[in-house]
């Protein structure tokens, strides 16, 4: 990347932004030799493979609304499930993949919605692994207990992890 003013074949990035729709990212760049900044805009595609087998665009929106409902009646707000829904695409676009699974999605989103909210975060699980009995239910809270314990600097070992 030339430095627009001096031409310097060499910059470097001081911040970069990812755009409100989650399609581009845009970086300040300062030239090491003139010291000026300039802002460069770079587009990496990523696109959805359904479980039909469709491509579509990723959309944060879409993990928005796929995780809203279970926030219904939770303390979650809107700007709760914007962040979410950014490091979502950070956990997705970490992989340097253009195109993801459907359902990596579902697993990328369940780890940042539960440090956000337990109770929305088991709603969301048992819909998206298909949780069919309370042991499911039983199983994934006493993950959440032993993870609390652990969390908290209990000196008690987890114990019944079960399997
Ligand atoms: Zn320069």
């Amino acid at each position: 990347m030339f430095c627009p003013f001096c031409r310097h074949p060499d910059s470097r990035v001081v911040d970069s932004r990812t755009s409100d729709d989650g399609t581009s990212i845009r970086r300040r760049r300062q030239c090491p030799n003139c010291g000026r900044r300039f802002s460069t805009t770079e587009t990496a595609s990523l696109n959805v493979v359904k479980r039909n087998g469709v491509l579509e665009p990723f959309s944060r929106e879409k993990i928005i609304s796929g995780v809203r409902k279970a926030c219904q009646g939770r303390p979650v707000t809107d700007s709760d499930l914007a962040v979410l829904a950014q490091r979502v695409e950070e956990i997705v676009r970490s992989s340097g993949a253009s195109q993801i699974e459907a359902n990596d999605i579902g697993l990328a989103i369940l780890s940042p919605l539960r440090e956000l909210d337990e109770v929305a975060y088991l709603r969301y699980a048992s819909v998206y692994q298909a949780f069919d009995s309370l042991e499911d239910f039983e199983d994934a809270i006493g993950q959440l207990r032993i993870d609390h314990h652990s969390a908290s600097g209990s000196d008690r070992p987890a114990d019944g992890a079960g399997a």
